[in-house]
């Protein structure tokens, strides 16, 4: 299993900085995940860990070996991207098994390891199947098994799942789990869907403007934001002023306590919607209540909006919900102090 650094990772197109000296270690064997909003530069790094683009500055080390100016060819690299672009006149299994013809592996060997790779993705019995013979997941695990086949030191994932439909999404996620798990492949992989990346990943990067703002596990990230940037691009949020006081944060809600430490330039703090909760009478501790202005019952979930002040509605989940709340009606909320994220900035 091999580690990924990078180190000042730089990258100008003329005047426009995609990626601005980014310093990350991902583990061995990590499925890791790049996340931001479109333009921070996510495909950029990508290519560049492929060597499709050349670094304007910084370095890039597969475990201990430098692999900044090594062509894609030579860094044992497999990509899948949006478009997998199989072979229409080649059978499954020939389309799997061109990489180890281009390797030049043996006619037999190159059929074992092909049969092999099309098992781990359980398309084996579809081998002699043409690519107009498949339907859309079929394809994308043909992709999957044509770049694991080379046993790639590192695989590289660019929105391999956005032609598929939800169902399939969801099924195609867990396989990829699945298969980086079992071959222990370090993976880095680029979406826009943040389900799939909380769902499935090790750990996660956040970027913006070529940066990387925060690093984590998925419930780092979520539970524990490091700025309202992150706290507002992973999920949803309500966002409250806040100062530090003896005891807590003072908001506008009143004293929160908070479990998490708190810096003294906290200006803000992350309240989530489904981290309040509805409350029959008024709760004492971390308790505040406001006045429902919009009730959306969703089933499983209501969504409401409760009006606290002047400038501050929050957005509330209830889970199992038993509060119809009628506009106009008190609602009475509190928040547990581990679900108070003080923020700087
Ligand atoms: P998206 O989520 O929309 O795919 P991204 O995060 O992958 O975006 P990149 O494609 O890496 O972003 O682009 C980062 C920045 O670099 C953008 O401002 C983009 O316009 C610019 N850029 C990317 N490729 C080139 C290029 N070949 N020439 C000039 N500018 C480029």
């Amino acid at each position: 299993m091999t580690a990924i650094h990078l180190k000042g990772l730089t990258k100008k197109f003329g005047e426009t900085t995609a990626v601005n000296g980014i310093d990350l270690n991902i583990e061995a064997g990590d499925l890791f995940f790049l996340l931001g909003p479109s333009g921070c530069g996510k495909t950029t790094l990508l290519r560049m860990l492929a060597g499709f683009i050349e670094p304007t500055a910084g370095c890039v080390y597969f475990g201990e070996k430098e692999v900044t100016h090594t062509p894609p060819n030579k860094r044992n690299t497999g990509m899948v991207f949006q478009s997998y672009a199989l072979w229409p006149h080649m059978s499954v299994v020939e389309n799997v098994a061109y990489g180890l013809k281009i390797r030049k592996i043996a006619p037999d060997e190159r059929l074992k390891q092909a049969l092999h790779a099309l098992e781990v993705v359980q398309m084996r019995h579809l081998a002699n199947r043409k690519p107009n013979e498949l339907s859309g997941g079929q394809q994308q695990r043909v992709a999957l098994a044509r770049a694991i086949v080379v046993e790639p030191d590192v695989l590289l994932l660019d929105e391999p799942l956005s032609n598929l439909d939800a169902k399939l999404r969801l099924e195609m996620r867990c396989e990829i789990r699945r298969i980086c798990t079992t071959l222990g492949i370090t993976t880095v992989y680029v979406t826009h869907d943040q389900k799939e990346a909380l769902s499935i990943a090790d750990k996660m990067a956040i970027l913006k403007d070529g940066q990387v703002h925060q690093v984590g596990t998925p419930s780092e990230i979520y539970r524990r934001p490091n700025s309202t940037f992150v706290a507002e691009f992973i999920g949803e949020t309500n966002f409250v002023p806040a100062s530090v006081v003896q005891g807590g944060l003072e908001t506008p809600l009143g004293i929160l306590a908070c479990s998490a430490t708190i810096e003294a330039s906290t200006s803000t703090c992350s309240l989530r919607p489904e981290a309040l909760t509805v409350h029959d009478s008024p709760v004492t501790t971390n308790g505040f209540s406001g006045t429902c202005v919009e009730t959306i019952y969703l089933g499983e979930v209501a969504q409401h909006q409760v009006k606290m002040t002047e400038d501050l509605i929050l957005r509330v989940t209830e889970v199992n919900p038993s509060h119809q709340g009628k506009l106009g009606d008190t609602m009475h909320l509190s928040i547990d102090p581990r679900d108070v994220v003080p923020l700087t900035k």
